[in-house]
């Protein structure tokens, strides 16, 4: 059986994450969320929060659970028995720095591969900030997260 584990932050989850999960959960037999518990980074809603919307938006895919975790990803996919890692590649900007990661992350466990998949190109512009700031402003952010998790983020800057 084929684990996978897709780390991020997920603060808050949009449709560009969700579309992700979507295609890897075909690739997987098994996929794993990991949603980073990061005390360097002040998030706008907590571990379990964040949680609770990813299981939501993914509730209708059997073969995803979602989990947090602290620490290096490797470690964590480890953890899980994962064989190989899922991130979401939007523009050449992410390319660098994904690669960086890819490769150290291959010296700290070589057992563990990373799978990159490409941005459906509907969603190559939408990150969780885009987003926050959109809303920070009062914008209409109804095209890049689920109606529940809009709501979430009005509340929150009420
Ligand atoms: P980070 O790990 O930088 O905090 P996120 O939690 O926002 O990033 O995202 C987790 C993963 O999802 C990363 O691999 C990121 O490239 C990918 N991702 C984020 N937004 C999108 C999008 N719109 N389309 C495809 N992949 C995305």
């Amino acid at each position: 059986m084929s684990i996978a584990v897709y780390p991020g932050s997920f603060d808050p989850v949009t449709f560009g994450h969700i579309d992700i999960i979507r295609r890897a959960s075909i690739i997987a037999d098994r996929l794993i969320v990991g949603v980073l518990h990061n005390s360097a980074k002040t998030p706008l809603f907590t571990v379990e929060e964040r949680m609770e919307m990813i299981r939501r938006a993914v509730s209708d895919i059997p073969n995803v659970e979602v989990k947090s975790f602290s620490g290096l990803t490797v470690h964590f996919a480890r953890e899980e028995k994962a064989s190989f890692m899922i991130r979401g590649l939007r523009a050449v900007t992410d390319f660098e720095y994904e690669l960086q990661l890819s490769q150290t992350n291959r010296k700290l466990a070589p057992d563990v591969d990373t799978v990159f998949l490409t941005t459906n190109l509907k969603y190559a512009y939408l990150s969780s900030s885009i987003v926050k700031e959109v809303a920070s402003y009062d914008g209409d952010i109804s095209e890049f997260v689920p109606d529940f998790v809009a709501e979430k983020i009005l509340e929150k800057y009420k």
